[in-house]
């Protein structure tokens, strides 16, 4: 059961309608809001849990919370670095991701035979036998977090600048977690500004943009929240590390309803590594120190996704201080 019904226009909580409209007739069906996204054209069905296409009015959407982060995080005078959704295999090695996350990750494989081993690839498929051990890792992964491929190159350049730096990080992110829930894709965009440099720094910057977002979901009409919360640490191990996350308050979230009668959703993350990247990268502040990290990002289709549910599904009938926010300029 869900605890909340969609409005006409899918907002949360009124009156109508809980029932698929497109089957007249036939028993009440709850509308979920997933199936309300999909009927309204803004999310696109492939058939695999997760990886959604996105319509043009979803992709406008997007757009005015790209440019929001553009716009809040200008004082930074970040360096501007995009990346294809991919790493190199080394840096990801390096990154210990398979640490912490090996159930998250996406390792990319080709075929990488002869024409005999094709003509067997080819007979496997012909027999819809399995053919996935005929591929081979290709060296690339796909990128986990925007912030991700950020370090090495930043590493490979020396000591941090004298202050340390900021740089706005943008990608594609992957993770293997398909589900129903609309929020929770495989492939999905963040953005986030990430900081280098000295303790101090960090935090401040980590506090600045609890604020900001604060004021963001004021500016937006979202009823946010912000609380501590930890990363999904793999296996017996991984539950102690989260704890320790939780405890020292390493991470916060910007959190807001946005699934059927789920506990709400974390649509930005605010997160302190301490001196974990700065070691595996052996990243320096200018006088030497092991560098200190932590970025701040929004997951873009999440906040999308909230506005869609909080204010409905169709943008032109949203307020128009929300609007303004999001494409005024
Ligand atoms: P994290 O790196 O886990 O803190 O994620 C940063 C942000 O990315 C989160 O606050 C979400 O907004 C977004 N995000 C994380 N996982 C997913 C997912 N599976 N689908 C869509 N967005 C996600
Ligand atoms: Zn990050």
């Amino acid at each position: 059961m869900h605890a909340r019904t969609l409005t006409e226009a899918g907002t949360m909580g009124g009156a109508m309608p809980d029932v698929d409209a497109r089957a007249p007739g036939t028993p009440s069906v709850p509308l979920t809001f997933r199936d309300a996204l999909l009927a309204a054209g803004l999310l696109i069905e492939t058939g695999v849990r997760g990886l959604y296409g996105r319509s043009a009015t979803f992709e406008s959407i997007a757009d005015g919370v790209n440019a929001i982060m553009t716009r809040l995080g200008r004082d930074h005078d970040a360096e501007v670095l995009r990346f294809p959704p991919a790493m190199g295999q080394a840096d990801f090695e390096t990154s210990e991701y398979l640490k912490s996350f090996p159930q998250l990750a996406g390792i990319i494989h080709s075929f990488c035979g002869d024409d005999k081993g094709h003509r067997r690839l080819l007979a496997r498929l012909e027999d819809k036998e399995d053919w996935s051990d005929m591929q081979r890792p290709a060296g690339v992964v796909f990128t986990p977090a925007a912030c991700y491929p950020v370090y090495p190159v930043i590493a490979r350049r020396g000591p941090l600048p004298e202050g340390g730096k900021v740089v706005d990080a943008m990608s594609y992110c992957y993770r293997h977690e398909p589900s129903l829930e609309p929020t929770r894709m495989q492939l999905f965009r963040q953005r986030e500004y990430v900081c280098l440099g000295t303790p101090e720094r960090i935090l401040a910057f980590r506090q600045l943009w609890i604020e900001r977002a604060r004021q963001l979901g004021e500016a937006l009409q979202l009823p946010v929240k912000i609380d501590v919360a930890n990363d999904p640490f793999f296996g017996r191990g991984g539950k102690i590390v989260a704890e320790c996350q939780r405890e020292a308050k390493l991470k916060f979230e910007l959190l807001i309803p946005v699934n059927d009668g789920a506990p709400p959703t974390a649509c930005m993350s605010f997160n302190y590594h301490m001196d974990h990247f700065g070691v595996l990268w052996n990243l320096r502040t200018a006088d030497g120190n092991t560098a200190h990290t932590g970025c701040a990002g929004v997951g873009i289709e999440r906040l999308v996704l909230a506005l869609l549910r909080h204010h409905g599904l169709d943008p032109a009938r949203w307020p128009q201080a929300v609007r303004d926010t999001l494409w005024g300029g």
